[in-house]
């Protein structure tokens, strides 16, 4: 079967085609600037020689319905979709599914709706979800859509762990509790984890940490989230590249009182001025670590909140799980950043966590054991792969 994954944002479709012969990624790509007035789309894909074969174009791109013809064409063109009957399913990535959605779901008008009362929730992102969902069933009504929701994978945190202490109205009337996000990573890396355990999901303990431009972490007990650092909205936690992560609440009283700052203003301030921008003015780590290698002090001390902020994550997981068998790190930073791995691992020894310089330092790509033959605790780094847990769980869904 050929599964379509589609990844619909506010201005920008991004896409991958998988054979679920082998798992293979046949095709992948994005349309980008949906809306400006200039578009552009790059595609990937394999030609039936086996070789690898690249193309972007510059193009308008006015809506979601054109962006999803382009794609459609350029599958088509390249050679790995001959005709839409060929496609088995199409997977959507949805941010949001509320308390709702525990699983992937097969889509329907009823589950569309659904995700409709969820936007309030997610006002960026489950609109232009909805708008990718729509195209995709108007295009393809013969071809089942799937989606596939980032909060289902944390259902299973118990309610000591997703209320927050408010009155209970507000959860009960508003929604108002965390849900936590990137649930597709965590689940994805987890079972990835317990595969290298050689145990079931069901029986491994996991910290796992995903660390990109957004960033969090996840205590698994028997395979299941029990808590995470994402709340109501993706801007709890961690400190992300743009994002504040946790904060006192009363800093917000404060800088309305003191500077006159609205909601927007407030809004944009935490969602997109703060985090390892805000500390040193750049969000990319890999530019922070070159201005703090020239010993800039506001580079450095980014790095110490963000890799702060994590040792107490890891040590808070460690505390409410008991025994942890494996560490995982994840995402861009996770993947890459050996200093940032040394740095939060830090002084856990106490904690079972022996982290391996060298293996630390290596460029070794897939899976990977960073800790000491003895630590108690496996440090593992685990590339994620989103779309690939999608097409499956589409996949599963769907035979
Ligand atoms: P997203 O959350 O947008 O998917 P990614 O998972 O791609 O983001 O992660 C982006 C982050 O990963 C950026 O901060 C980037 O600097 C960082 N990153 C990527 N490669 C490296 C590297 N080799 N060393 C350190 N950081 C890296």
């Amino acid at each position: 079967m050929k599964i379509l994954v589609l990844n619909s944002g506010s201005s920008s479709v991004k896409y991958q085609l998988f054979s679920s012969r082998d798992w293979s990624c046949l095709a992948a790509g994005a349309v980008m600037r949906i809306g400006e007035p200039a578009g552009q789309i790059s595609a990937r894909w394999t030609d039936a020689g086996g070789d690898h074969q690249r193309r972007d174009d510059d193009l308008a791109i006015p809506d979601h319905r054109t962006g999803l013809t382009q794609i459609f064409a350029t599958l088509h063109d390249s050679g790995v979709l001959t005709d839409l009957g060929d496609l088995g399913a199409i997977g959507h990535r949805v941010v949001h599914g509320g308390e709702v959605f525990h699983c992937p779901t097969i889509i329907d008008d009823e589950v569309i709706e659904v995700i409709e009362a969820m936007v309030p929730l997610a006002p960026l992102h489950n609109p232009a979800h909805l708008a990718g969902i729509r195209v995709a069933r108007a295009l393809c009504p013969d071809v089942p859509s799937v989606a596939v929701f980032d909060t289902a994978f944390h259902l299973t945190m118990p309610r000591t762990a997703y209320r927050y202490a408010l009155p209970e109205y507000l959860y009960k009337e508003h929604r108002v509790r965390r849900y936590g996000f990137h649930g597709t990573s965590h689940h994805y890396v987890a079972k990835q984890a317990a595969t290298w355990l050689g145990k079931p999901l069901l029986q491994c303990n996991l910290i796992t940490l995903h660390l990109g431009n957004g960033a969090s972490a996840t205590a698994i007990r028997n395979g299941h989230s029990v808590d995470t650092s994402m709340g109501l909205t993706p801007l709890e936690g961690l400190v992300m590249g743009t994002r504040s992560g946790d904060l006192d609440p009363a800093i917000l009283f404060y800088l309305s009182k003191q500077l006159g700052l609205d909601l927007e203003a407030l809004d944009d301030l935490l969602n997109r001025r703060s985090g390892l921008l805000g500390l040193c003015g750049v969000n990319d780590m890999r530019e922070i670590h070159r201005l703090a290698d020239h010993g800039d002090d506001g580079a450095e001390l980014a790095i110490g909140v963000f890799c702060h902020r994590l040792t107490k994550y890891i040590g808070a997981y460690c505390a409410l799980l008991g025994r942890v068998d494996a560490l995982v790190f994840t995402g861009g930073i996770g993947e890459n950043d050996a200093d940032v791995r040394a740095r939060a691992c830090a002084g856990l020894e106490n904690l079972g966590m022996r982290i391996d310089p060298a293996a630390n330092r290596s460029e070794a790509d897939g899976t990977r054991v960073i800790s000491t033959p003895d630590s108690p605790v496996k440090l593992l780094v685990i590339p994620t792969n989103e779309e690939l847990e999608i097409a499956r769980q589409v996949h599963e869904t769907l035979i």
